[in-house]
């Protein structure tokens, strides 16, 4: 389980598929060609948070699932 809570902004979306690469276990492409997330224990936090990072658009986001705090993106 990560302690990310993790979203993706659908509208930012640009479906390169750039978190899949980078975290198969974690993300994945739904019917529209937008990525999802399919299990959140699919990877290290490290790894999720690092797929966050390589996407082109930011459109994930990652919150800290305890304190609230939002993790990335950083603006
Ligand atoms: S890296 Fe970003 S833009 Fe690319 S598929 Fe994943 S969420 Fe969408």
């Amino acid at each position: 389980m990560s302690k990310y809570k993790i979203e993706i902004d659908r509208n930012l979306c640009i479906g390169d598929g750039a978190c899949v690469g980078e975290a198969p276990n974690t993300f994945e492409m739904d019917a529209d060609n937008i990525a999802i997330v399919k299990d959140v224990g699919g990877h290290t936090d490290e790894e999720i948070l690092q797929a966050a990072q390589v996407c082109p658009v930011d459109a994930i986001i990652l919150t800290d699932a305890n304190s609230g705090e939002k993790v990335w993106p950083k603006s």
